[in-house]
């Protein structure tokens, strides 16, 4: 199976070869020195600034998420948080099960995010905010620095999901002002899922000091002290961080973070490209994309149908959309270990498709 989804995706032959080896003891110098050696690169790759803090917490990318609310925000806060698509809907949902007060800005799917949006809501005294930088459910990348300048000029905590767009398109946190970054192992970091990875800025590091996190597991007071020395808490998943390390060291290794993204954005190119020259019946339907997927229409044929199809007799995965755009939208993935020739092989298939009328 050649896999296009956005996660769990395709891993490096040396992140797999990881997988197949025992699980080594933890309590030790040298898988210290890894942890540290991984939040170094995490923070360099993020561009973050030197006294930020980097925890990896053992769970999926949505617990980073929920981990964030509990941490960083009380009901002291008044947030705002964009809506546009199933991850904006879970901020809504966690911030909602939390109780800390909210207002949502629901944006259409598809379309981008404008000023016009954010206006409305100037010196409303908002405390923080809350956003997906790529909201993956519906390929639409966000203009981040906007919120980021609203955010500065209104004083807002800015906590960022960057899960399906770390790696793929180009970030900084620090010059962005953003308090909590959140990814995941399974995206663009291509390791299998099971770790969150946050780095938490000065300001965040300050609201988990004066915080009370009712989970003790995912306690941030806990992992950020234990990290200081390279450990975690609690048992973490301990193959998927030397993954993550060997990862993380092969990207510095073919020139750092700029090369990994200009790599995820000529397949985004390559692959949008044989969709124009073959004139196959896909529409994009983001405003702003990302490189880490290209979002379709078929305009003769239901997307789940074509998911299926794809999948069961060309032996591809490609991504399904669920809810109200099952039938209206599938997604085209960039991140994981793909080339160029893998995309010959699902243009080929989509040809086919249209050869027997089926697309
Ligand atoms: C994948 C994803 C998540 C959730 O990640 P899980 O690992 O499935 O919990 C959250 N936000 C965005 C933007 C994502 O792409």
């Amino acid at each position: 199976m050649i896999n296009f989804t956005v996660g769990p995706v395709q891993s490096s032959e040396t992140v797999r070869a990881i997988g197949a080896e025992q699980v080594p003891y933890f309590r030790t110098a040298e898988f210290s020195a890894t942890m540290l050696e991984n939040e170094a690169l995490i923070k360099k790759f993020a561009k973050a600034s030197e006294d930020s803090k980097v925890v990896f917490m053992t769970c999926s990318g949505s617990g980073g998420m929920e981990t964030a609310i509990m941490n960083c925000l009380s009901k002291k806060d008044k947030a705002l948080v964009i809506n546009g698509g199933s991850f904006g809907e879970r901020f809504v949902e966690l911030l909602t099960l939390h109780e800390i007060p909210f207002t949502e800005i629901k944006v259409e799917h598809g379309k981008a995010l404008t000023a016009e949006y954010l206006k409305p809501y100037e010196g409303q005294g908002y405390t923080a905010f809350l956003m997906q930088k790529h909201e993956t459910s519906t390929g639409v990348h966000y203009d981040v620095k906007l919120v980021s300048d609203f955010c500065k000029r209104n004083n807002l905590f800015l906590i960022v999901d960057t899960i399906s767009t770390f790696l793929c398109d180009p970030f900084n946190m620090e010059e962005l002002g953003v308090g909590v970054m959140i990814t995941g192992s399974q995206k663009a970091l291509a390791c299998p899922p099971g770790i969150a990875v946050m780095i938490l800025a000065p300001d965040a590091l300050k609201r988990v000091e004066e915080n009370k996190c009712c989970c003790q597991y995912l306690d941030l007071k806990l992992a950020l002290k234990n990290q200081e020395r390279g450990q975690t808490p609690w048992t973490p998943a301990v193959s998927i961080l030397l993954q993550i390390n060997a990862r993380l060291k092969e990207i510095e290794a073919n020139g750092g973070e700029e090369a990994e993204i200009e790599r995820c954005a000529s397949l985004a190119k390559y692959f949008r490209n044989k969709l124009v020259e073959y004139n196959l019946p896909f529409e994009i339907v983001s405003e702003s994309l990302s490189n880490a997927v290209t979002p379709l229409h078929p305009t003769t044929a239901s997307a789940n149908d074509i998911f299926l199809k794809i999948k069961d007799e060309y032996g591809m995965w490609i991504c399904p959309n669920g809810g109200s755009m099952k039938d209206t939208v599938f997604r085209v993935g960039h991140i994981g270990f793909l080339t160029t020739k893998d995309y010959d092989q699902l243009i080929d298939a989509f040809l086919d498709l249209r050869k027997k009328g089926f697309i």
